[in-house]
């Protein structure tokens, strides 16, 4: 998470919405890079880009799952980990669900436009055949300032 702490501070700076977030591969036996046995390495970090690319779709989530399923050569991202300072939207709950990760780590609630817990919960949802494991609240105090000193900053 402190790695897409870092993310989402960079696309403040870049003037998109400070949202960052990682992908993590499957755990290597014995080791982990994170510090969590269960995580494995950085296969892709990315920020918000909706403004720089003009692209509606282009959340971090959405980036880093494009750029860690590039590098792995396969869109399946099974035993991957997707680590997000915001909860995801429905988009990006969905790309996540398609994407085959087992699990979704957020930071911060979004309970405008949450769609893991908040106004939908597209990732535990019984309908669909695949539900990533859900872990919320993960340095939630830090990513949520992130988010509120840009749109302060904004308004000043
Ligand atoms: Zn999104």
């Amino acid at each position: 998470m402190r790695l897409a702490l870092a993310e989402a501070v960079r696309a403040g700076e870049r003037g998109e919405v400070p949202v960052g977030a990682v992908l993590l591969g499957p755990a290597a036996a014995g080791r982990s890079e994170a510090g969590d046995p269960e995580l494995g390495r950085v296969l892709a970090a990315a920020g918000n880009d909706r403004e720089a690319s003009g692209d509606p779709t282009a959340h971090a989530e959405v980036l880093a799952l494009r750029a860690a399923a590039a590098a792995r050569g396969d869109w399946r991202l099974t035993g991957c980990t997707l680590v997000v300072t915001l909860e995801p939207c429905t988009m990006c709950a969905g790309a996540a669900v398609l994407a085959r990760v087992d699990r979704v780590v957020y930071g911060a609630v979004d309970e405008k436009a949450g769609a893991a817990g908040s106004l939908w919960d597209v990732l535990r949802d019984r309908r669909l055949n695949h539900r990533p494991e859900v872990v919320m609240g993960v340095l939630a105090d830090e990513c949520a300032a992130v988010l509120s000193g840009f749109f302060s900053g904004r308004r000043a």
